[in-house]
């Protein structure tokens, strides 16, 4: 399937440093500084407000005058001075996007602490870093590098996790966890420094999404585990859970036991919708995709396209092999146009797609739902995720019919009125 000409001539995605700003903001005491242009401020700011932490953006607003008069160091060093006069203030991340890295900025010119903060510079320009997923990793393994108490003992039988995911599945994680006789979890991205701190002393770290590759490097460096893959679907479920047991050296009788318990669940689970029966295109830009699309096949869906945002990462590889095997093309780093071409190759009776994807899908009668709100915003892992989320589908896949009624009521409609 070959790209149209126009791939690439118009943005693909939201800009990447939000993934960045998403991660820092949330932080408590985090007070963002940003070297960024006065338009992508106001864009960033919007997004932040909204998708992040409902917390200000603080800005020098770097202004041509400022980078060609040399000044934006000096006007950033000031800025940071101000946040600090808040005794609240504990964290200033200093965001470095697009127009402030390419006329440069000197890390040494900018102070470590400011009053009762500490200062942290974090870049993010897009010509580097890609997607908004990949920003997070970035924003994280910053916070790690610096914050990550790697220098102390390790915590016996501890885990760090990483990746946002939704709360009931953080719970069940943790109840699992504890079955098989992990003593901590620490979640990151966290709202807490601490977090971050802590992060640096656990015995291994699952990484839950694919994007999270420095994290994952950095975390090795310093001789954690990392364990890969997450707990979605029957057989994805046994393995992780028999990987944490593992790398943690914890009982291997009980780790086995609870692996078994858990993947019997999710079959459980599955099972009332065996009957389940459709085409299947799953297209999100939250790096998040793959063992979506895995579980889906688990349930015996087609699922013949599958595309995502990010690269093709060490991480993605087990994912990507199981997907390969059973005939799901995948698409990295995808183009909307990529997206569109396998609607019209493939015959979809159901499309989990961008917005765009998604009004491109409806004109066309075939069902369709935003990724990011229906997929990222339920439980995924377990037995719970799996019946949510193939609940969902099913009662779509079971109506249909009703978009191509749609369809063919708007096109009706708009035929009388012309
Ligand atoms: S120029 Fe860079 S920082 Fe600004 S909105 Fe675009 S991608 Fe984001």
């Amino acid at each position: 399937m070959g790209k149209k000409s126009c791939s690439g001539l118009h943005p693909q995605s939201m800009c990447p440093a939000f993934g960045g700003l998403r991660v820092l903001t949330r932080i408590d005491g985090a007070q963002v500084c940003m070297a960024a242009d006065q338009g992508c401020l106001y864009g960033l700011t919007f997004v932040s407000q909204f998708y992040a932490a409902r917390k200000s953006i603080i800005s020098s607003g770097l202004m041509n005058a400022q980078i060609s008069g040399g000044t934006m160091t000096d006007d950033l060093r000031r800025t940071i001075e101000e946040i600090a006069l808040d005794p609240s203030v504990r964290l200033i991340p200093v965001v470095s996007t697009c127009v402030a890295e390419t006329a440069g900025i000197a890390e040494e010119l900018l102070p470590r602490q400011a009053g009762n903060a500490e200062v942290v510079l974090v870049r993010l320009p897009a010509f580097q870093i890609r997607t908004h997923p990949e920003a997070k990793d970035v924003a994280v393994s910053t916070l790690l590098e610096r914050f990550g108490d790697f220098a102390a003992s390790r915590k016996p039988k501890s885990v760090a996790l990483v990746g946002e995911i939704f709360p009931v599945d953080a719970m069940a994680v943790g109840a699992v966890l504890q079955k098989i006789g992990v003593s901590s979890v620490v979640a990151l991205p966290g709202t807490a420094l601490e977090d971050y701190r802590e992060a640096g002393r656990a015995e291994a770290v699952a990484v839950l999404h694919p994007f999270y590759e420095k994290t994952a490097a950095l975390f090795r460096e310093h001789g954690a585990s990392v364990v890969e893959g997450n707990p979605i679907g029957a057989n994805a479920t046994a393995g992780w859970i028999s990987r944490i047991g593992e790398a943690l050296g914890l009982d291997a009788e009980a780790v086995r036991a609870v692996a078994q318990e858990e993947a019997s669940k999710v079959r459980e689970a599955m099972a009332p919708f065996s009957g389940l029966e459709g085409r299947v295109m799953v297209a999100g830009y939250e790096g998040n995709e793959l063992p979506v699309v895995r579980l889906l096949l688990e349930a015996g869906l087609d699922v013949p396209y599958a595309s995502t945002s990010i690269a093709r990462t060490p991480l993605c590889l087990e994912d990507d092999r199981v997907l390969s095997m059973l005939g799901t093309e995948v698409r990295y780093r995808k183009f909307l146009e990529d997206d569109m071409a396998a609607i019209e190759e493939y015959a979809f009776d159901l499309v989990i797609g961008t917005t765009s994807l998604d009004s491109y899908a409806k004109e066309r009668g075939i069902p369709a739902i935003y990724y990011t709100n229906n997929i990222s915003a339920r439980p995924l892992f377990f037995a719970a995720g799996a019946a949510t989320v193939l609940g969902m589908l099913g009662g779509l896949l079971r109506r249909k019919e009703a978009w191509k009624t749609m369809k063919e009521y708007f096109e009706g409609t708009r035929q009388g009125l012309s």
